[in-house]
């Protein structure tokens, strides 16, 4: 299954529905408990004006008409087929439980969705929206994404995540009780992160049984706190080498049916500050395969180490 070292998510669609399957990024209108006040203001401190969500849709359109828009930016390379349905930026659970209803049946029942991806804080999943999750996860292909970014609680202070370890536990948890997928994005490169933190990361949330993984490589974005942050107090920012052995590294660790959505970041080149060598994420992520090949190693060859 796992042939090329890395099960990404193209091998995951292929195995499971034979057939390439494209996301589209919405904006379903939400914002987010860190920012507008109720446990902080301000944000993470990564965290963009469109809430870590550059190239979702436009929060003025309907769903329906979003995904028309998203449709027609990959008509080209993909006129047909089905999609998943994105809620990228802010907290895509944080809000009355029959508005959540409202915008993610209005996307599943678009022709080509055929299911959805809900981005959103492990403390943002009261009850009754696990209920609702549970719901579509019987009708519908259906992940959750949870951003828990570093494991440390200092390091988590100091990006004003705003919840603790233990409530990504129990949420990761709590999902799995119910048989809901979730992705667990983690990030490289955090200020004052211990130099081996985030493969410990990796291993909890290996062993907490997370269908996917996110691994984002912390970029110095223009006109966020981070910005503000590193000018007052630069912090060690990753070699592209340094980086690429330390992805390598991760992918070491994860069990090899974990689902590897990502391996870097995306930022807007006008609004990136550092690391500048990230533009070129095709060097990246053939850095990536090449070290791989080089180690001669695979996803999931110090799984249970
Ligand atoms: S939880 Fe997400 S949307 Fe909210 S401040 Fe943090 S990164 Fe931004």
């Amino acid at each position: 299954m796992n042939q090329n070292k890395i099960y990404t998510l193209n091998d995951y669609f292929k195995d499971t529905f034979q057939e390439k399957i494209y996301k589209v990024s919405l904006d379903g209108g939400f914002t987010c408990p860190n920012r507008d006040g109720k446990v902080a203001k301000g944000g993470c401190l990564f965290c963009s004006e469109a809430g870590s969500g550059d190239f979702a849709g436009n929060r003025m359109k309907s769903i329906e008409e979003q995904i028309e828009d998203q449709l027609e930016l990959i008509s080209k390379k993909f006129p047909e087929g089905k999609v998943i349905a994105y809620f990228q930026n802010f907290t895509n659970t944080y809000g009355e439980v029959e508005y959540l209803r409202k915008v993610f049946y209005e996307a599943l029942n678009h022709p080509r969705v055929m299911g959805l991806a809900i981005g959103t804080r492990p403390d943002c999943l009261p009850e009754d929206v696990l209920d609702l999750l549970s719901e579509i996860n019987e009708k519908y292909f259906l992940w959750v994404e949870l951003g828990l970014q570093t494991i440390d609680e200092g390091v988590a202070k100091i990006i004003n995540r705003g919840y603790n370890l233990g409530v990504y536990v129990s949420s990761a948890q709590r999902l799995k009780e119910r048989n809901i997928k979730f992705v667990t994005h983690l990030i490289i490169g955090l200020p004052e992160e211990r130099e081996r933190g985030t493969l410990e990361a990796a291993k909890l949330v290996n062993s907490l049984g997370s269908w996917g993984i996110k691994i984002h490589l912390l970029h110095i974005l223009k006109n966020t706190a981070l910005a503000k942050y590193y000018e007052k107090n630069p912090f060690k920012v990753f070699s592209m080498e340094e980086y690429i052995d330390y992805v390598v590294d991760i992918l070491e660790v994860l069990n090899s049916e974990m689902v590897i959505h990502r391996l870097t970041g995306d930022g807007k080149k006008e609004d990136l500050i550092e690391p500048l060598w990230s533009l070129n994420k095709r060097a990246v992520l053939n850095g990536i395969h090449k070290r791989i090949k080089e180690r001669q190693t695979f996803q999931g060859r110090k799984a249970n180490g």
